[in-house]
């Protein structure tokens, strides 16, 4: 059978694993001869679909369908957060996890990658009924997670609760409390301070890089974030500290512009106490599409994938786009942005601080020893800062962009780990 009669070589047109197979053909030209072993990172090395039954409250039986997905284990075991959602896609899962083998490779994290999934709408349950999916999906992919093996973490509508509810279920069928089998848990249970804010401060210190070396000074600089969860607003809170102006912020209620600058402190009270930010009274509120054009500095899509469309990368005036969402640009708007002048860093460097704190987290767990706040930002800060170097001089040897030499990088590690462990037996 020729391989690519292979269904998952096959992408849905635009899907998020398309994007993915034409961000790995772009690095091809330089992979040296490691580009003999590519197609290991073209296909999933194990994908598990189980059926989640569970009774709900009114008696009546639902089915939900799960995956997960263990794209590449060559640098170490799988790593990545599981999504509930209602249009959660074997593909898009995927997808993710082949984003997470590339992450955790581009800042050299001892892991692949893996991401899990439930096509379930959260909001439509009860906590009971909540509990019962995390926990039954929890003991189907359970012939494959564990501490040493594949380490799940939150992900869109996921929290440290769902993660305490997994890592029970796990410990309770192994017969032992097996902290380490999942990271993003609440702080009591093996968690790790600032791993909440960790993704939003990742992207902060990327950002933080590539403006300097634009040569483009934070004070003054005009921000505008799509996403106002975990994500994009720690990431507005650091940039409006260091003195930025955060003048458009989405999410999914609508969107509040302020040309002199929205107040973070009250935005994240409205966000968090009326499930948004659409009323806000500190800005004015406009039409969706408005935040596109919106006159700024950078720009930080921290919502979901395919956001900035070809029509969008035209239209924005940031000389700086900060990936905090997974695959938040199309491969089109990709090379628009590029044309045009505007620096993208992308998601793969951009949004590595939250699985770099779960690495902490994880390594604390097995050594039962628990590190102070300012040592894990300051680790993090580090490991940022220095990944986001390398990639940038990567860039600037070889005229690329910086997702191009990411991958570079990146894909060098996970394929030199593939040649030199061997293909078995
Ligand atoms: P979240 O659920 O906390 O927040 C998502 C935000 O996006 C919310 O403000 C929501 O209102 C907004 N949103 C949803 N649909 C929208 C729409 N159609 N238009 C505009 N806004 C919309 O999620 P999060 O944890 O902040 O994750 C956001 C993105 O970052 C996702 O792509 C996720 O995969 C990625 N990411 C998260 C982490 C992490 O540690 N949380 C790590 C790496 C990457």
């Amino acid at each position: 059978m020729s391989s690519s009669s292979l269904s998952y070589v096959h992408p849905t047109p635009n899907s998020p694993w398309g994007t993915y197979l034409s961000q790995v053909d772009r690095v091809v030209p330089y992979l040296g001869d490691l580009a003999r072993w590519v197609d290991t990172l073209k296909r999933p090395k194990r994908a598990l679909i189980v059926d989640v039954p569970i009774e709900m409250d009114d008696g009546t039986i639902a089915h939900f369908e799960g995956y997960r997905v263990q794209h590449n284990l060559s640098r170490g075991p799988g790593k990545g957060g599981v999504r509930f959602h209602p249009d959660v896609t074997l593909e898009e899962v995927m997808a993710l996890s082949a984003w997470m083998t590339v992450k955790t490779a581009a800042v050299n994290l001892p892991y692949g990658g893996a991401k899990g999934g439930i096509r379930v709408d959260p909001k439509k349950l009860s906590m009971k009924e909540l509990e019962k999916v995390t926990r039954r999906y929890t003991s189907e992919i359970g012939i494959i997670i564990g501490p040493h093996s594949d380490i799940p973490a939150p992900d869109v509508n996921t929290n440290a609760q769902i993660m305490a509810w997994m890592m029970d279920t796990y410990s309770m069928n192994v017969g032992g409390t097996a902290t380490g089998v999942v990271t993003g848990k609440p702080l009591h249970l093996g968690g790790s301070l600032g791993r909440v804010e960790a993704t939003g401060r990742g992207v902060f210190v990327t950002g933080r890089e590539a403006a300097r070396r634009l040569g483009m000074d934070l004070k003054g600089a005009r921000v505008a974030v799509q996403g106002f969860g975990n994500v994009g607003s720690v990431a507005a809170e650091l940039f409006a500290e260091a003195g930025a102006k955060i003048v458009a912020v989405q999410d999914h209620t609508g969107t509040v512009v302020n040309d002199k600058g929205l107040d973070m402190p009250k935005l994240v009270e409205q966000a968090r106490k009326e499930g948004g930010i659409v009323g806000f009274k500190g800005g004015d509120t406009v039409a969706n599409e408005a935040f596109w054009d919106v006159a700024c500095d950078i720009l930080i899509p921290a919502a979901l994938e395919g956001q900035i469309t070809a029509e969008r990368a035209k239209q924005t005036k940031a000389k700086l786009v900060l990936e905090g969402a997974n695959g938040p640009t199309v491969p089109e708007a990709d090379d628009i942005l590029g044309d045009r002048g505007v620096l993208v860093v992308p998601d793969v460097i951009c949004n590595a601080g939250g699985v770099t704190v779960s690495y902490f987290e994880w390594v604390q767990d097995f050594s039962s020893f628990f590190w102070g706040e300012d040592e894990i930002n300051e680790r993090l800060d580090r490991i940022m800062m220095n990944a986001f170097s390398s990639i940038w001089d990567k860039a600037d040897q070889h005229k690329i962009s910086l997702r191009t030499a990411t991958y570079a990088v990146a894909c060098g590690r996970i394929l030199m780990a593939r040649q030199e462990r061997g293909l078995y037996p």
